[in-house]
């Protein structure tokens, strides 16, 4: 089972997805808990790159690009073998952010977006995706307080996570079975309890 977590920054998907993870451990389920870009070898230095360079002078286009070359990685390397034994794989981030980000967020062509998208992937889509909706301002307060090792808050405006975010509920619109949404301007306690419920819910049938 490929389950993601998507959200604006903000969000609280970092924080949220690593109890998830125990807790579905405990259940008995067998986790592998990933974030990307990141998570092989290539990847955690295209992070670098992506990191050092994002807000400075990289172009959108070449932004993309290496965001769907880490995944591509991540596919191959780790999230088909995992579920090819039967896992449940749980990533902060996947496919979904490159649509929202650089897709809605960059105004790029979605069609386009999303044949790119389906090379890097080798066409592979989660079985489940949990939205954690916040509105932008509320998001960045968060970034802005709680930090965050990587944000790009400072050199993108607001109207461009409201794209984001509007783009992430364009999403779940055109694809509800895939989707679902949890409202994370709430406490982390009622946002993990609802998290628990979803995906145990999700599990079991
Ligand atoms: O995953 P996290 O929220 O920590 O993302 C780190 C930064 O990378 C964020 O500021 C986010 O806006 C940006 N990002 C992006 N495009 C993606 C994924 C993340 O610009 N596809
Ligand atoms: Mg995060």
């Amino acid at each position: 089972m490929f389950i993601t977590l998507e959200g604006p920054d903000g969000s609280g998907k970092t924080r949220q997805i690593h109890p998830l993870a125990d807790f579905l451990t405990e259940q008995g389920y067998e986790v592998f808990c990933g974030r990307e870009p990141g998570d092989t070898f290539i990847g955690e230095q295209i992070r670098q790159v992506l990191m050092d360079h994002q807000n400075k002078g990289m172009h959108p286009r070449t932004e993309t690009l290496l965001f769907c070359a880490a995944r591509a990685q991540l596919v191959e390397e780790i999230i088909r073998p995992h579920l090819a034994q039967g896992h449940v794989v749980l990533l902060d981030r996947y496919a979904d952010s490159t649509l929202a980000y650089q897709g809605y967020g960059h105004q790029n062509d979605l069609g386009l977006i999303r044949k790119l998208l389906d090379f890097a992937t080798g066409n592979l889509w989660p079985d489940l995706t949990i939205l954690l909706d916040i509105k932008p301002e509320v998001g960045l307060r968060r970034r802005q307080e709680g930090g965050g090792e990587w944000n790009r808050m400072d050199a993108y405006q607001l109207q461009y996570h409201e794209r984001v975010r509007n783009g992430y509920l364009k999403m779940v619109a055109a694809e509800p079975q895939r989707w679902r949404v949890v409202n994370a301007d709430q406490s982390p306690d009622v946002v993990q309890s609802e998290l628990r419920d979803l995906l145990l819910s999700y599990l079991s049938n």
